[in-house]
């Protein structure tokens, strides 16, 4: 039998059970009490050390050390911590780069519910997401058989719109073409090391197309998403419906040729196969050709007869056709969090009390963090964060965004 922790007692706890500001302790350990279970976040001074996670179980009286999923937060000078909905812990980094500065712990969400199945039931599992404010944009899914011009398109979209689109960058065990880039074009990887990642569940999606593994991992998306910028993903149809059944809202868009011979035209003219790939890709056209246009899968078919033609079609329904308000925009960075701060909860916001003693700052030392409108989570982000300060000296309190 364990050794119940000392904050498991008295007043401390009932706060605790009451979702309400966690304080710090013992050297930057926070305690959250859910049910049963106190949840301890170990902080750490060590800068390699991540936040650790141990949980005390008051039915069994045992300590156990949980299945820690995701990427762990790393060592700051301490932390607050916040329960929200029940089924995760809100943390804020003091000192921390404001990119850096609010995490999620998931207790009891689908991902983790679902993990925990996985390992058979009785494992008790957790999982880190990093908070990130504003929303993404809805990804932009593309398809279409080998050759018909989804890189064409897509490169022409990116040199347009360079601020407004990033390009998800897949793993591949294929081998690199000429002028390819590791990092850039794809991750070109091999096919132990994606198995392996895969099993880690660091993949959004992934398929073995034309005798090649191929992946979506879940970072690709979300380095996009965090540059405010939409992603969009060359896949295969397999990986589309992989998509389609995730939580991650995406448009999906398939690419037709005009002809099987067409196809074939471009595909020997862009002379990056050899004479066996080529009869591979072309036969594996025909399936998913059918696929891709009558799945209804996709939310939009074109033809890429002409090719600026299409680009333009393209542009539209993505709203980038002079539609006001329809482009997507950059995602607004907002204010920063500070360096030192204590922390309420009231409803959905997270009061943060930045303490500033100073006479000409008072009038800016509480910041709300807004989490009504959370979304996305582990294994990937936590987004929808709203941040924005109070002016708690005007006429009443007044928003300073
Ligand atoms: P995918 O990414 O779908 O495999 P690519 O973008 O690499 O296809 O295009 C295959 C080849 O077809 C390239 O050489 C490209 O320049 C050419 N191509 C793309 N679209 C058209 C088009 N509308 N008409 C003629 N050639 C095209
Ligand atoms: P290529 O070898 O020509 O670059 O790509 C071959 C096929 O793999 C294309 O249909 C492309 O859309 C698909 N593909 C590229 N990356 C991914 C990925 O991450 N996941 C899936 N499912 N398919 C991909």
């Amino acid at each position: 039998m364990g050794e119940a922790p000392a904050f498991c007692n008295g007043n401390l706890q009932k706060e605790f059970a009451n979702g309400n500001s966690l304080k710090s302790r013992r050297g930057g350990e926070t305690a959250t009490v859910v049910g049963d279970k106190t949840y301890v976040i170990e902080g750490s001074d060590v800068e390699s050390t991540p936040l650790g996670v141990r949980i005390f179980d008051k039915s069994t009286a045992q300590w156990v050390h949980p299945v820690v999923l995701g990427t762990k937060p790393s060592a700051c000078k301490g932390h607050s911590a916040v329960l929200l909905n029940e089924d995760r812990i809100l943390i804020i980094k003091k000192g921390a780069s404001p990119d850096d500065c609010t995490w999620f712990l998931e207790l009891d969400t689908q991902y983790v519910r679902d993990q925990k199945t996985m390992r058979g039931g009785n494992t008790e599992v957790v999982a880190w997401s990093k908070g990130v404010r504003g929303k993404a944009e809805k990804p932009v899914v593309i398809s279409g058989p080998s050759g018909v011009g989804k890189g064409t398109l897509i490169s022409k979209l990116m040199d347009e719109y360079p601020s407004l689109f990033g390009f998800s960058v897949s793993h591949t065990t294929r081998a690199p073409r000429g002028m390819e880039k590791d990092g850039k074009h794809y991750h070109f990887t091999e096919k132990s090391v994606m198995e392996k990642e895969i099993k880690d569940g660091k993949f959004l999606e992934y398929a073995s197309v034309h005798g090649n593994l191929y992946g979506t991992s879940i970072e690709a998306v979300e380095v996009v998403a965090d540059e405010g910028k939409r992603c969009i993903l060359d896949i295969d149809v397999q990986g589309a419906r992989s998509v389609r059944g995730s939580p991650v809202e995406a448009i999906f868009v398939f690419i037709c040729p005009p002809s099987m011979a067409e196809l074939e035209k471009r595909l020997r003219a862009r002379g990056t196969e050899t004479e066996e790939q080529i009869l591979k890709r072309l036969q594996n056209a025909r399936a998913e050709l059918e696929q891709g246009i009558l799945s209804g899968l996709f939310d939009h078919i074109l033809y890429n007869d002409k090719l600026e033609e299409c680009y333009q079609r393209l542009k539209k329904l993505l709203g980038l056709d002079g539609s006001v308000g329809a482009a997507p925009k950059p995602v607004s960075r907002g204010i920063d969090l500070p360096v030192d701060h204590s922390v309420s909860k009231l409803d959905n916001k997270i009061i943060i009390d930045c303490g500033t003693p100073e006479l000409e700052k008072a009038s800016k030392n509480l910041i709300v963090l807004d989490v009504s409108c959370l979304n996305g989570g582990a294994p990937g982000r936590t987004r929808g964060l709203d941040l924005y300060a109070i002016d708690s000296f005007s006429d009443g309190l007044k928003e300073i965004r």
